[in-house]
């Protein structure tokens, strides 16, 4: 008996990828056995923050690093990380920003319903640049110099959400940037695969870049890594740790969080809801480990054999394989569904109320395509959902 029967609630084969509304992934032993063991003795938690940064910081090549309770808390703890400053007396303020710089600049096409986090700490975006998808004179986008016209003595971050189809470039916004003293916060949450980009963002520049811990890197669901300049890590963790504390009892790490820098403790800061406990801690840096020893090539073929029994089960005419000879990315399985039913959103209405529930990503449906992500997949499930599909196509 699993504690889902003991809760009656039924488990599914998740083909969708690591979307929180599904739970996200399945972690690896070795990550679920980390978190067991963390949760048997107590830490200091600034003590184990601090040891996270040593760690973080030498997989990404950044000054320093935190744990959050997901990508999403770690925007939330950058945007007030670069409004405070080291400063307790705003810390305390916040989500009032009065007093500070409290804008961030952001291009218009990169808006998207994570930002929320951007805005949950206070700061407001202030959008550039027109994505004009409809007049019929081609896709533009925004360019470097209306981020640049943007900025004011108001600015205190620029936001860039990483995608490959992101515009500008990187490079460019970290040249703007830094010739207004401006830092740049980036939201790589679902950069990874490749696994290069966890350095990529701080060596081009990035002051703060957020990744998920429970998409790619297979760490547990409610945590996130935070990874960038010393000073807004050490602002980030000010407002994240409990600091109930008294001052003349409270001895942080001083490579970590330096006290002699602070006129006083923030205690409980803004990002004081996106707790992440000691076994997220440690599970996460499993996880993180892991990821970096296997490495893009065997986890790519890991996921690709899985795609590939999917795609063995259905008519060929309607399969591809998509990010075959790509080891940076991850390999999907695209059906187009062709004939007159099932339509895309039948298909994956009939599989999410099939015994044993199987999830789809329907993102195409208006294409009338679906799509299955390998990333959750356990042994034995890709056999399961390509019979599902054939049945259901049949
Ligand atoms: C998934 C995602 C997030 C949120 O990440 P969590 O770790 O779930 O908080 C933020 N931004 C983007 C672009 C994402 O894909």
């Amino acid at each position: 008996m699993t504690i889902y029967d003991e809760l009656g609630v039924r488990t599914l084969i998740n083909a969708k990828g690591p979307a929180t509304r599904l739970s996200g992934g399945i972690m690896r032993r070795e990550v679920a056995a980390a978190m067991a063991e963390a949760s048997q003795a107590c830490v200091d938690m600034a003590e184990l923050q601090a040891a996270a940064s040593t760690r973080i910081a030498e997989a990404t090549g950044a000054e320093a690093g935190y744990v959050a309770s997901g990508a999403s808390a770690c925007l939330l703890l950058s945007a007030a990380a670069c409004m405070t400053g080291l400063d307790p007396g705003r810390m305390a303020r916040l989500p009032d920003t009065s007093g500070m710089k409290n804008e961030c600049v952001m291009v218009r096409s990169q808006r998207n319903f994570y930002d929320h986090a951007i805005r949950a700490s206070g700061m407001k975006i202030v959008e550039v640049g027109l994505p004009d998808r409809y007049a019929g004179a081609g896709v533009r986008d925004a360019e470097s110099w209306e981020i640049a016209d943007a900025i004011t003595e108001r600015t205190a971050a620029i936001f860039y959400v990483a995608d490959a189809e992101a515009r500008p470039a990187f490079a460019e916004v970290v040249t703007v940037a830094q010739s207004h003293g401006v830092p740049v916060i980036v939201d790589a949450a679902a950069q990874l695969p490749p696994q290069s980009n966890l350095r990529r963002f701080i060596a081009e520049g990035a002051d703060l870049v957020a990744f998920s811990g429970g998409k790619a890197l297979g760490g547990p669901q409610a945590s996130g890594i935070l990874a960038g300049k010393r000073d807004l890590v050490m602002a980030a963790a000010l407002q994240h740790l409990d600091l109930d504390v008294f001052w003349d009892l409270w001895e942080p790490p001083a490579s970590f969080i330096d006290k002699a820098r602070l006129k006083g403790a923030p205690q409980h800061g803004i990002g004081r809801s996106c707790k992440a406990g000691k076994e997220e801690i440690a599970g996460l840096l499993t996880a993180l480990k892991l990821f970096i020893a296997e490495g893009d090539a065997a986890r790519h073929a890991r996921w690709l054999a899985d795609c590939e029994i999917i795609a063995a089960a259905l008519p060929a005419d309607c399969v591809t394989i998509s990010g075959r000879s790509d080891e940076g990315s991850v390999p999907t399985v695209d059906i187009s569904l062709q004939g007159a039913t099932p339509t895309a959103t039948e298909l994956t209405l009939m599989l999410q109320r099939a015994t044993p529930a199987i999830a789809i990503d329907p993102f195409r449906r208006n294409r009338n395509i679906v799509t299955l992500n390998p990333m959750c997949l356990k042994p034995g499930e890709a056999e399961i959902v390509g019979r599902a599909i054939a049945h259901a196509l049949a």
